[in-house]
């Protein structure tokens, strides 16, 4: 009795556990944008094959652990290596798919060939008809695969040397600034491009986004919503140009599957494809050439922090000296392509120049105040924050610490972290930001993803000429108490909401 209990128990487990493992192999195929009713039908399959091999009589006496194994299993067999090379490898890589497939009929006709040798019950011109067939179909494969590899590649390298074409002429064209040398810090912002997001994984906390049930639709929703990718242009009389952040770049946006094939496995099977747009003027040399500047002109660059909608830039900086927070480079999420041409330049802040407003630790980069590094660990392990002196007040580079100025109402708006410790520290650092603007009222803070009135239109033009006035600091933060209260939180009217077609509206 005991011993059919534990059995049975002992096979419920086992269930569980298949159960878990099929939905998070589900989630991840989902987030490829695999279509619902496909997923049905695979996830239907693979619950028959459980069950059938968990409990064989469930299917009949006569109908076997083996039988089920080749009915169901079979197809689900087939099914997850199929959708596991459609995803990683997309549909781009071709010749990949095609000589997989090769190898496969090829396997199988020795296969066929070596069961003809020990003596089956089927005649032996049968099996070994078949063994031909299947070595043929390999082989013709194996032909077609290697025949298209050098078209897919070639496709590939045409787009990219065309898009590099017109980058080029954007350059050269005229309708380049001239560059003002007149002593003043200066900051430009640069909108390097959009990426797109699930609502909720941006403004968490809203229309049903929440706790547990908010991770659960930000994996499985697909509401996207487009926010624009910012860095900055700091024009600086006594240290040179140099940036915060780097942005994206075009073979990032455009040649995702290429990019990214220059990582880890791991990094391609859990990037989303397509998630960034960039037209060939937002190209960060393009942006910089508008200004009156040369991209290989940046000596430093300041990185809040590793994530590749912020690094993807650096292709374009292999000159510069690349500041960022060690915890990050040692354990955040490092995409090694968009690192590689800098990877030797990098100079991690001690963080030991004493306290700094509200933040214990802090860095004094060049040691006479004009630029000051904030740790802000949350959103990622070792995420800062930049504080610039400028002439007539200070801009403060929020990096992901908080997407944007609503992200200020951080009881009301969650953007979404891993959860725990993560959430607590960056939620820690947001109220220190806060207290430091509330002690600070001539600094400004600059968002890398804020898609409200604020950067679009008041940023981009008190920051058009990269220096505004006394009157340019305190205009932005008077538009920051129309939009918050004094201790922060959402006035009227400012509330993020989902609309038609992914557009968010503030009501
Ligand atoms: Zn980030």
């Amino acid at each position: 009795m005991a011993k059919t209990l534990s059995r049975v128990l002992g096979k419920v487990l086992l269930l569980v556990l298949s159960l878990v493992v099929a939905a998070a192999w589900l989630i991840i195929l989902r987030l490829k944008d695999v279509a619902v009713p496909v997923l049905v039908v695979y996830g239907l399959l693979l619950l028959g094959l459980v069950i059938g091999l968990i409990w064989p009589g469930v299917y009949g006496r006569r109908f076997g652990r083996t039988q089920v194994g080749k009915f169901i299993g079979v197809p689900a067999g087939l099914g997850t290596l199929g959708l596991y090379f459609a995803v990683v490898f997309y549909i781009a890589d071709v010749p990949v798919l095609l000589g997989l497939a090769a190898a496969a009929a090829l396997a199988a006709a020795l296969v066929t060939g070596l069961r003809g040798r020990r003596g089956t019950a089927k005649p032996a011109a049968s099996r070994s008809r078949r063994a031909l067939v299947l070595g043929g179909v390999g082989v013709a494969l194996g032909t077609l695969s290697g025949l298209s590899v050098g078209r897919v590649e070639r496709h590939r390298q045409d787009q990219l040397t065309q898009a590099e074409k017109i980058r080029q002429e954007a350059i050269h064209a005229p309708g380049r600034r001239q560059r003002i040398t007149d002593g003043a810090v200066r900051v430009f912002p640069l909108h390097t491009g959009d990426t797109v997001v699930t609502f909720g994984q941006f403004y968490g906390g809203f229309d049903g986004w929440d706790g547990v049930n908010g991770y659960l639709r930000t994996l499985l929703d697909k509401t996207l919503i487009t926010v624009p990718v910012y860095a900055y242009l700091v024009d600086h009389p006594r240290h040179g140009l140099m940036m915060i952040d780097a942005g994206i770049n075009w073979e990032q946006a455009h040649d995702h599957d290429g990019y990214y094939n220059h990582n880890a496995m791991v990094s391609r099977l859990l990037s989303d494809r397509d998630e960034y747009r960039m037209t060939s003027e937002q190209d960060l040399r393009v942006r910089v050439a508008r200004l009156g500047y040369d991209v290989t002109d940046v000596t430093t660059v300041f990185l809040t922090h590793v994530h590749d909608d912020h690094a993807g830039g650096l292709r374009h900086l292999s000159q510069a000296t690349v500041v960022m927070d060690r915890r990050d480079w040692e354990h955040g999420v490092v995409y090694p392509y968009s690192f590689d041409l800098v990877k030797d330049n990098l100079a991690f802040p001690r963080f030991d120049s004493g306290a700094f407003h509200a933040f214990p630790d802090s860095q004094d980069y060049f040691g006479d105040g004009s630029l000051i590094l904030l740790p802000t660990p949350g959103h990622s392990p070792g995420h800062m924050c930049v504080l610039l002196h400028m002439d007539d007040g200070n801009a403060l580079f929020m990096g992901d610490t908080l997407y944007t100025l609503p992200h200020f109402a951080v009881d009301q708006v969650r953007q979404m972290t891993i959860g725990g410790t993560d959430t607590v520290h960056q939620i820690d650092a947001a109220r220190r930001i806060q207290e430091l603007l509330t002690e600070a009222p001539n600094t400004v803070p600059m968002f890398a993803h804020d898609n409200t009135p604020y950067q679009l239109e008041l940023v981009d033009s008190a920051f058009s000429h990269g220096r505004p006035d006394a009157a340019g600091f305190r205009r932005l933060r008077q538009h920051m108490n129309t939009v918050l209260t004094s201790d922060w939180r959402l006035r009227p009217g400012h509330t993020p909401h989902l609309a038609q077609a992914g557009r968010v509206e503030f009501r």
